[in-house]
């Protein structure tokens, strides 16, 4: 019933709708872009689906049930790539998507509810530097003023709709209501090492990390490398360092919370000056909300005790917060049971990564498989899944998706 040379091919060819880079860039209504999302509608309609783009440049191909007034089974990904990215992340989740509909129409079922593949337009935010533009759109949660983000050329969003021939200030009208929707099914690859560790084809997604980012700032005094007493200075980095220490041994002692510090900057900055100032960022992301609070104050409280003993200034800014998301415990119950069909153990994970069934969560329950990827390398050229995975991936979510179609809604 399933394809997966097909998905493969498919998947093979979309990637070469990239800008010239060392891996697949695609960003977001881009001449690539356009590129890719012609293929997948020209792919929806060959299987039989009616397409339509949404007012945020969403595609969707619907496969019509007995009750067209139903509500919808929403099964797909994203389109958009980071910069010299893999092949698969977003894409297998939309090709896949294909695949399963194809099945249906192919064993000729057709059930009491409307399903739809959907691609959902910018998640990774690379272009405009914000995250899940088209299902955030979706779920009514797009407010106007993120459509004035710009780009690194100073484009807004509002802007490259229009380029495209979309009319902005239509957005909302993309926006779908509660009662419109079943539920949202989407397979991705994992982008992390667990499935392979584990030796298992797939996983189960059971809820979404919450994510926190700050900015850090210490300040010490810029002098002289060669004439200030080591007792006497105010080392910035000296003390930033002791502090990413404390960040990395705190972290290590809640197991399941990640913590890092991705980027740093050193000032002035001279292989002959004491560093006077110093900024770093810490990202850190656990499904328990309250511990990762408790994590973030006891390394607040720990750095300002370091900053103390060295005389340097502490300061800190929030510059994010995205609270933990569960998925739906009926479809983890439902795709426990589907997995166990298939004589695969069923392995439950938290997503540190985000997804677009992050933002769908707001308006209906979400169910999300993961498939391993090879070492866990995503966001890069060497992203990589089997033929064997991109399969049971994919029967596993037309199973599913049969099971909760065939059951009015489980
Ligand atoms: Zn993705």
């Amino acid at each position: 019933m399933i394809n997966a040379h097909r998905i493969l091919e498919r998947i093979e060819l979309l990637a070469t709708c990239s800008k010239l880079s060392k891996g697949v860039t695609r960003l977001s209504f881009t001449k690539e872009s356009m590129d890719a999302e012609n293929l997948v509608i020209d792919w929806m309609q060959q299987a039989g689906l009616s397409v339509r783009k949404d007012e945020m440049n969403n595609i969707i191909g619907r496969y019509e049930g007995r009750d067209p007034d139903a509500p919808v089974l929403m099964i797909g990904s994203h389109l958009d790539s980071v910069i010299d990215a893999g092949k698969f992340d977003g894409i297998l989740g939309v090709i896949a998507a294909i695949e399963v509909v194809q099945a249906l129409i192919n064993s000729k079922v057709v059930s009491e509810f409307p399903i739809e593949v959907i691609s959902f337009c910018d998640e990774e935010g690379t272009r405009f530097h914000t995250t899940f533009l088209g299902s955030k759109a979706i779920a009514g949660t797009l407010k106007e003023e993120d459509l004035q983000m710009q780009d690194d050329a100073g484009i807004s969003i509002a802007s490259a709709l229009n380029d495209v021939g979309i009319d902005p200030t239509n957005f909302r009208a993309a926006t779908r209501s509660k009662k419109d929707l079943l539920g949202y099914l989407e397979l991705h690859i994992e982008q992390g090492p667990v499935l392979q560790e584990k030796q298992l084809p797939c996983g189960i997604v059971s809820g979404f990390a919450s994510a926190s980012r700050h900015i850090l700032h210490v300040e010490g005094r810029a002098e002289h490398a060669g004439t200030v007493p080591l007792t006497s200075r105010k080392d910035a980095l000296v003390g930033a360092a002791e502090a990413i220490l404390f960040i990395e041994k705190n972290a290590k002692r809640n197991n399941g919370l990640m913590a890092t510090v991705g980027k740093l900057v050193v000032e002035p900055g001279a292989s002959n000056v004491i560093p006077g100032f110093v900024s770093f960022t810490l990202d850190v992301r656990d499904i328990i909300e309250s511990r990762k609070l408790r994590f973030l104050q006891e390394v607040f409280e720990k750095i300002q005790e370091i900053c103390h003993d060295r005389k340097l200034v502490f300061q800190y800014e929030r510059i994010l917060e995205i609270p933990s998301v569960m998925c739906s415990k009926r479809y983890v119950a439902l795709l426990e049971e589907v997995f166990k069909e298939n004589d695969i153990p069923a392995l439950e994970m938290i997503s540190g990564a985000g997804h677009d069934a992050i933002a769908m969560s707001d308006i209906t329950e979400v169910g999300m498989i993961f498939v391993r990827c090879k070492d866990g390398i995503s966001h890069h050229p060497d992203e990589h899944v089997s033929l064997e995975d991109i399969e049971m991936g994919t029967r596993l979510l037309l199973e599913s998706v049969l099971k909760i179609v065939m059951n009015e809604g489980v």
